[in-house]
């Protein structure tokens, strides 16, 4: 069974983003890349069902610069077998992305896909789900475990009131949450024999895709700067402020 893992880059989680000054977009200039932690766990996943037998072979799919072949590199130093960057220097869109991991997941026969819940740099949540609606097929979203067996996977979800545990058939799409496992540390000598894997470059045009965007942004802004916290001398005096002022009480 071929699992198939999108993993896309983005500005690594540790780094404090800017706005452009012209208020387009974030400044990502000298910024450092990093893989979508959600990914990784996605991957992390991936290498786990290949450890128990589950799967035979772990795809890593990653859309976007030339530069994306980095983070399929350390996707193939975790574990995946070979690569797919589908290159274009378009600003890619939650449905473009979708339709490229639709033409793949089809040409390869993947019978289970899986992302992560969201990019941390868009934050849309969107491309597992409309992934699934395009090749209707099942989906689990926020995936806390993932237990495959006699043709299903069986899905614990991270719903608003608790745990939610569904049965889908394969195949079907997975978006993992950050409780779904802990990514293990890349060793030097997996960095070095995912330099021998291979990684497949086509175009969106190569599967059909156009990957137009549909969406225009208006403005980015950044947040309103929080202003300084106050003492209060007395328990009177904060609730006093809480019904008054913050007015949550
Ligand atoms: P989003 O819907 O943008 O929040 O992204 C959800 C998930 O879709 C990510 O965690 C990735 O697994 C996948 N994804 C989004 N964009 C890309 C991309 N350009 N290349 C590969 N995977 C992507």
């Amino acid at each position: 069974m071929k699992i198939l893992v999108a993993v896309k880059r983005v500005v690594d989680y540790n780094v404090k983003v800017r706005v452009k000054s012209d208020n387009s977009g974030v400044d990502i200039a000298n910024v450092k890349m990093s893989m979508n932690p959600f990914d990784e766990i996605a991957v992390e996943e991936a290498v786990r069902l290949k450890e128990a037998g589950v799967v035979s072979e772990i795809i890593v799919v990653s859309a976007g610069i030339t530069q994306c072949q980095e983070t399929l590199r350390t996707a193939l130093a975790i574990g995946a077998d070979r690569a797919i960057l589908v290159e274009t220097d378009t600003d890619l869109q939650p449905l473009a992305v979708a339709k490229i991991l639709k033409a793949l997941s089809e040409k390869e026969q993947a019978q289970i896909i899986i992302l992560g819940k969201q990019a941390i740099d868009d934050d849309s949540n969107q491309t597992g789900q409309m992934l699934a609606s395009l090749m209707d097929i099942p989906q689990a979203t926020f995936a806390s475990k993932v237990v495959v067996a006699d043709g299903k996977a069986t899905v614990t979800r991270e719903v608003d009131g608790g745990l939610e545990t569904i049965a889908l058939l394969l195949p079907a799409v997975i978006t993992t949450d950050l409780r779904l496992n802990e990514p293990r540390y890349v060793t030097l000598p997996n960095i070095m024999k995912a330099k021998k894997k291979t990684i497949d470059i086509v175009k969106p045009e190569d599967l059909g895709v156009d990957v137009t965007p549909r969406l225009k942004t208006l403005k980015v802004e950044e947040p309103p700067k929080r202003s300084a916290g106050v003492m209060v001398a007395d328990v009177a005096a904060l609730v006093e402020k809480l019904k008054n002022e913050a007015k949550v009480i």
